[in-house]
């Protein structure tokens, strides 16, 4: 198996303001130092936020990243933001394919695979996110509904330097409902699987596969022991600086 060391991501979606975001990123790398080296932590702002996130944790290890960017690198599209832009200000991640732009901005596979190829145009590492609806989830198909998910979204010849998987069952997103352990493994060996058929064993092998929904610190130890977990999504958790540093903490 790949040495592919984990990840915790913070997704802090539309919060705060300027003075929380900086505290929240200050707080974090004030607490940081205990974490195992094993052990990336990503923040993901608010874009209006990114500058003042990357002030705070400069010259440390955590990462910056973006919740999304357009495919295009600039031109007539109001209110976006290019990948380019966020590599300039210095994000090294990029979430695409979150489950609230799938619903509330109808964007489907081919956009998130044009937003992933735009990621990594850029020079940014795309966070691809995919999971399936409870309905999905109820009728016995999540893990086919994530497989095809990830084989229309996940771009050609990349591998775990580049990309990193998200599995976030919509129904567990901010609901404090998360799956089962075994419910978890079983979907997490079939995006293994659909990885590897589609990259090539050593680049499927290679790609670290977060688990997101509803991680918290009373539950983050023992989903990230489970195998093919190598790291979290973490939403509402990631607001609290304690929390998400109990989480980071949980891997051992
Ligand atoms: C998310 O939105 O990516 C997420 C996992 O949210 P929460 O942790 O709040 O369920």
């Amino acid at each position: 198996m790949a040495d592919r060391g984990y990840l915790i991501a913070g997704n802090w979606k539309m919060n705060g303001n300027l003075e929380s975001a900086t505290e929240l990123s200050s707080a974090i790398v004030g607490g940081a130092s205990n974490i195992l080296e094993t052990v990336e932590l990503l923040l993901c702002p608010p874009a209006v936020h990114l500058q003042a996130t990357a002030a705070a944790i400069s010259g440390t290890n955590v990462r910056l990243g973006g919740q999304d960017c357009h495919e295009a690198e600039s031109g007539a599209f109001t209110g976006d933001i290019s990948a380019e832009m966020l590599a300039n200000m210095n994000c090294s991640y990029v979430i695409v394919g979150h489950s609230e732009r799938r619903d509330a901005h109808h964007e489907g596979d081919a956009l998130v695979w044009r937003k992933a190829n735009a990621a990594l145009r850029a020079g940014l590492a795309p966070i691809i996110c995919v999971g399936e609806t409870e309905q999905e989830r109820l009728s016995g198909n999540a893990e086919e509904v994530v497989a095809k998910q990830l084989k229309a979204s996940v771009p050609d010849g990349v591998d775990g330097s580049r990309l990193s998987v998200a599995y976030e069952p919509v129904w567990a997103i901010g609901s404090g409902r998360t799956p089962t352990e075994e419910e978890i493994l079983s979907v997490h060996s079939a995006m293994r699987k659909a990885l590897k058929d589609l990259l090539g064993h050593d680049a499927g092998d290679s790609i670290r596969l977060l688990y997101g929904g509803s991680v918290k610190p009373g539950n983050a130890a023992e989903i990230l022991m489970l195998s093919e977990v190598d790291g979290a999504l973490v939403g509402g958790a990631s607001l609290s600086a304690s929390d998400f540093l109990s989480i980071a903490l949980a891997v051992k």
